[in-house]
């Protein structure tokens, strides 16, 4: 024989007993046994247990569910004059609750037998599923992470302090889902989609679930887009594409951060919406960020997602998959978008707290045995989707810190293996002042390639060979002290070349002063004996120089994609006007 709770609001009456009874003795599909507890907080209806099964349909439950769904309407819009427009929003509200079924509400009932550092154990529940989101007694949610014969274990969404042994909780069916739309574009927000600005709250077009399936291999096609990063040395040498997932690894301290913001602020004026995700970070930086991407007019296409180290950690392990929920919308709708999750390192290390907290086996550097799913799941949702499905694009940007340039480590070769290839940032070349401090031998971009314009294919197709002969040249050099001529010669041009790829950051390049200023360099238009002060003079003043004089140049090359007879010989003219001007200014 089974056992049941049924709670009422008020004492029930012989006929209401046995009706209700014979009711759910047909649902249990056996006789219950009967306890009946009599609570005045329900206000009305019956709240029915029966092995770990809850049906509501009390006043209580479905109050609460019109309260959830508020949240959702549009907030009363002013009308000037201290009028507002309480008619629409008479309307919007009568709108709403007419759409609120009188449902009896269905779910897995449980306990809590244990709770603390943000996580809960609860019996009962069954029938919870994987990631579904458990709604505690005392208010909150968590996410059911662990599903055991007799137990699951939840980490808990809000402040642990409210749940405690002996609380009932039940499962609601649903996984977490965030609020998507345009709405979110010039933001700063938590990971649940609330607001962490002083604006408005968020409106959303829609809610997405956090967790969904990567498009399959029938709903991709290949990268054929370049995403412009800005910077001379990846643009040239290790490029991205739309819907490429490209890591970026490093110490710490070596311009990770930098190299992600530059790539956002290179989107000025384009059609990518750019989503930053900080995890684990200290407020302060990301409140850096936000205000210089405020100042460079980067906000207004950009949404920060924000976990602090402060906040729990499972805010901080939901962060990466509520923001690609996020930015997944804009690829859905057609559009493009770009995700930087910085870092994935703290967020590997967040999963490995919380799964040790719910006594999971501890594996290798004691992360779970399913570290490796937890960032595969994620970024092979990065995708370029083909046309039938809208030909859209999510470009993926992880970030990974390594401790002493060890890339062999645990979770660096991990997402190493998941991504389309990394930029890898060396500190020795960082202290050097090689800014940004990539080593380009240990760079690669395994499908950008295709993506990247004819005109910087044509200006950088020397680069990368010239810079190795050149690396390897310069290790010679310094046990010989004197040099043949044409050594030495391809000693200057190495070190021009090397001094190209130095940028200072939040100076993003557009792409046609990228090849204008490679073809310079690598075809030796500017004479090899002009001493390296008027070289960086130049590095300085030829942008703004060939947009000023050479307007329809910059626009030919932006518009073909390439260079043409003229525009080369354009360029040409262009570096003898600017020599001579330079000379005259001295
Ligand atoms: P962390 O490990 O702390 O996250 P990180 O690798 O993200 O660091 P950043 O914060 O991007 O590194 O950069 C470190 C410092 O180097 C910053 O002060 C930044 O201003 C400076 N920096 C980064 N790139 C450049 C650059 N190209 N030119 C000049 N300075 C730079
Ligand atoms: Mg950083």
């Amino acid at each position: 024989m089974k056992t049941g709770i049924m709670r009422t609001a008020f004492p029930l009456t012989y006929e209401q007993r046995t009706a209700l009874r014979r009711k759910f003795d047909a649902i249990a599909g056996s006789t219950v046994e009967w306890t009946e507890r009599v609570e005045p907080s329900l206000i009305g209806g019956v709240q029915v247990e029966i092995d770990g099964m809850a049906y509501d349909s009390t006043i209580q439950a479905k109050l609460s569910s019109i309260l959830k769904d508020l949240h959702n309407i549009e907030p009363i819009r002013s009308l000037g004059d201290n009028q507002f427009d309480f008619k629409s929003l008479g309307d919007s509200l009568r709108q709403r609750l007419s759409t609120i079924e009188p449902e009896l509400i269905v779910r897995g009932s449980g306990r809590v037998i244990r709770s603390g550092d943000g996580v809960s154990l609860v019996s009962g529940l069954s029938g919870c599923r994987f990631n579904e989101m458990v709604e505690f007694e005392a208010g909150g949610y968590g996410i059911a992470l662990n599903l055991d014969e007799e137990t699951v274990g939840v980490v808990l969404l809000g402040d642990d302090a409210q749940v405690s042994a002996g609380q009932r909780a039940w499962g609601t069916g649903q996984v977490l889902s965030v609020p998507v739309g345009s709405d979110l574009l010039g933001r700063v927000v938590n990971p649940l989609g609330i607001p962490l600005d002083d604006g408005a709250p968020i409106h959303a077009t829609e809610m997405r679930n956090i967790e969904s399936p990567a498009p399959n291999v029938l709903a991709r096609k290949p990268v054929d887009r370049p995403l412009e990063t800005g910077l001379v040395a990846i643009d040239s040498m290790i490029p991205i594409g739309r819907g490429q997932r490209e890591l970026i690894i490093g110490d710490r301290q070596t311009g990770k951060t930098t190299i992600a913001i530059d790539t956002i602020l290179n989107q000025k004026g384009g059609n990518i919406a750019c989503f930053y995700v900080a995890i684990g970070q200290k407020a302060s930086s990301v409140a850096h960020i936000a205000e210089i991407l405020r100042r460079e007019g980067a906000m207004s296409y950009t949404c920060i997602v924000c976990a602090t180290a402060s906040d729990s950690p499972t805010m901080q392990y939901i962060a990466p998959y509520c923001a690609c929920a996020m930015a997944e919308y804009f690829m859905e709708q057609g559009g493009d978008a770009l995700i930087i999750y910085d870092d994935l390192s703290k967020h590997a290390v967040t999963y490995r707290t919380l799964s040790l907290l719910l006594h999971r086996p501890p594996g290798r550097e004691a992360y779970p045995g399913d570290v490796f799913y937890l960032h595969a799941r994620l970024l092979e949702r990065a995708a370029q989707l083909n046309d039938k499905r809208g030909g859209g694009s999510l470009t993926a940007l992880p970030i990974v810190e390594t401790q002493s340039g060890d890339i062999s480590a645990y979770i660096p070769t991990n997402v190493i293996s998941i991504t389309d290839g990394q930029i890898f940032l060396d500190s020795e070349l960082f202290k050097e002042g090689q800014r940004p401090a990539i080593n380009s031998g240990l760079s690669v971009s395994r499908v950008g390639g295709a993506a990247q314009t004819k005109a910087m294919r044509k200006a950088a197709s020397r680069l990368r060979l010239e810079l190795a002969q050149f690396r390897e040249m310069q290790v010679f050099s310094r046990f010989s002290s004197d040099m043949d001529k044409s050594t030495q010669e391809m000693l200057t041009h190495g070190e021009r070349l090397t001094q190209l790829l130095v940028q200072p950051n939040h100076a993003p390049l557009k792409m046609p002063i990228q090849v204008a200023m490679l073809y310079v360099l690598t075809r030796s238009l500017l004479p090899n004996d002009i001493p390296m002060s008027t070289l960086n003079k130049w590095k300085k003043t030829y942008p703004a120089f060939l947009n000023q004089r050479y307007p329809s140049l910059i626009m030919r090359i932006e518009r073909d994609k390439d260079i043409n007879e003229k525009s080369e010989k354009q360029l040409v003219e262009s570096i003898e006007i600017w020599q001579n001007e330079a000379r005259e200014a001295q």
